[in-house]
């Protein structure tokens, strides 16, 4: 059973249970960003579509918000099975459109799929309250209710997880949702689509659209059925999403882009840092919004963190994700590999010095993929571009400091604020450092936080709402006073 047939079939866009694309649509090729070959096209669907997915997951959203959440819980549940069932399936399908290794699809597919089973569990233990009142004659009640119908508009460096972060959470809630993936990897969500379906999600309830960005977004924030927009990507186009949803007055979940602190202590089991920094630096090619950005390293441990880095960064297998062993993948297209190379010219021009790596990675098998060596720079100083912006790329500069105070101070001189690291043993500085981070998540002695059951998202330019834990339903739920005079 083929969830996406491999080679040049079509693929059409999943709205209100049907497949949608002909001819009449232009066609966008996707391509492996290993060895820059074609996998398929995707038809590119437009305002009108989008229109027609609005008005089905409108009428598709009053039967589904009626049914018992228990109801709605087994419905999920089924799609958190099939999805378990073709977890190699879909992990290759990840591999092969977004280039991660193929353990760390497995990875993803198994986080993807806990959202589902968890918010299907947390749709029973929605409570509303009973406020003791004001006058005798009157009776207070709180209830919570679904918002409504749903968007959601997703990134490419985890085409399973930011989808079922934000779905699972609204049709637990009784929401419907339209989904519009990233180009880059749409088959996934596709295929994700496709388990919707078979698992006996009704049609309209949850919707796939593949299209034109613009289109589809203006779309979506234009219309006032539409009463949130969940969105995982750029800070700018957060922002724009923001703007132009100003006009329907839209509920947002933003989860933007980060700008992490990663430090290391005096005290810190260094070991345990260098694994941490590995995990969280170099995972998904150092794609992931939580990655290790800026590493501050402690004066005393600085030449021995960083030898021991070195030591276990050319370790690092670098290749195509479906090759055994593999433990970085290709960055996802040149754009990527040329901002990395920026970000390096820049650093080594400002006295940065280059431990480990620093070029794309040479040899006939990587020719034609976006592949870069795991890098490390020694000396970073806070004039180069890569301490203010996001490098979204296997690039690990160290920073050295003395103090906490100045840590602290240069870990929060940025725009963003989504996720923060750092190693220490003393248990004054935990609690200071974790109390002064000014993150939405902060990691204490590990390199890896998500989880289905904590509250994921950023603040400052990182975004608005958490998803994750039980704070991701209450973004898709309204609460409603009822006054009662008795
Ligand atoms: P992006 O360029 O902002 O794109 C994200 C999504 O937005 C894509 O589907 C994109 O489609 C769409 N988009 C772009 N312009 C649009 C518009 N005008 N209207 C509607 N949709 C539009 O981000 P990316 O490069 O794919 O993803 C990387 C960024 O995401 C990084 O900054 C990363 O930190 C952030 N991220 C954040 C989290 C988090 O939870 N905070 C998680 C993962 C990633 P097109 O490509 O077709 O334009």
């Amino acid at each position: 059973m083929s969830l996406v047939s491999s080679g040049l079939i079509r693929q059409k866009s999943y709205i209100n249970g049907k497949w949608i694309g002909d001819d009449s649509h232009s066609l966008v090729t996707i391509t492996n960003p290993a060895n820059s070959e074609e996998i398929t096209q995707v038809y590119q669907l437009g305002k009108n579509e989008t229109q027609t997915a609005i008005e089905q997951a409108s009428k598709a959203l009053s039967p589904w918000k009626k049914l018992t959440a228990s109801e709605r819980a087994s419905v999920l549940m089924q799609w958190y099975e099939l999805i378990v069932k073709n977890t190699d399936e879909l992990a290759e399908l990840i591999t092969l459109e977004q280039g991660k290794p193929l353990a760390e699809s497995k990875g993803e597919i198994t986080y993807a799929a806990s959202f589902i089973r968890w918010y299907s569990e947390e749709a029973k233990r929605v409570y509303g309250e009973v406020i003791t009142p004001h006058q005798s004659d009157k009776r207070l009640m709180v209830v919570k209710q679904p918002v409504g119908v749903t968007a959601a508009i997703t990134p490419w460096n985890f085409p399973a997880a930011m989808i079922t972060r934000k779905a699972a959470a609204a049709l637990a809630a009784g929401c419907t949702m339209i989904v519009k993936p990233a180009p880059d990897t749409p088959l996934t969500a596709l295929a994700m689509a496709e388990l919707a379906d078979r698992a006996g999600i009704p049609a309209g309830v949850f919707n796939v659209i593949c299209g034109d960005a613009k289109q589809i977004g203006e779309t979506l924030c234009d219309n006032p059925i539409v009463r949130k927009l969940s969105f995982t990507g750029s800070t700018p186009v957060g922002r724009l999403l923001m703007a132009q949803s100003a006009k329907t007055l839209k509920k947002l979940s933003l989860e933007l882009g980060g700008n992490a602190p990663f430090i290391v202590f005096n005290d810190a089991d260094i070991d345990a840092a260098v694994a941490g920094a590995i995990l969280c630096k170099f995972r998904n090619a150092g794609q992931t919004c939580v990655c290790a950005n800026r590493l501050y390293i402690q004066a005393d441990v600085y030449d021995e963190f960083a030898q021991k880095l070195k030591l276990a960064v050319e370790k690092l297998n670098v290749g195509h994700g479906n090759v055994e062993g593999i433990d970085v993948g290709p960055l996802i297209n040149s754009v990527a590999i040329d901002k990395v190379e920026k970000h390096i010219a820049d650093a080594l021009s400002f006295g940065g010095e280059l431990l480990t790596g620093g070029t794309r990675q040479h040899g006939e098998q990587f020719e034609q993929g976006n592949f870069f060596e795991p890098t490390i720079i020694k000396n970073a100083n806070n004039k180069m571009l890569i301490a203010h912006e996001e490098t979204f790329g296997p690039v690990a500069p160290l920073f050295k400091f003395d103090t906490v105070e100045d840590v602290i101070k240069q870990a929060n001189e940025t725009e963003f604020g989504l996720a923060a690291y750092f190693f220490a043993r003393d248990i004054s500085t935990v609690w200071q450092v974790s109390e002064a981070l000014e993150y939405g998540m902060v990691g204490v002695n590990t390199g890896i936080i998500s989880t289905e059951v904590a509250p994921f998202g950023g603040v400052k330019s990182s975004g608005l709402g958490r998803e994750g834990g039980h704070q991701g339903l209450s973004e898709y739920l309204e609460t409603k006073y009822i006054c009662m005079s008795i």
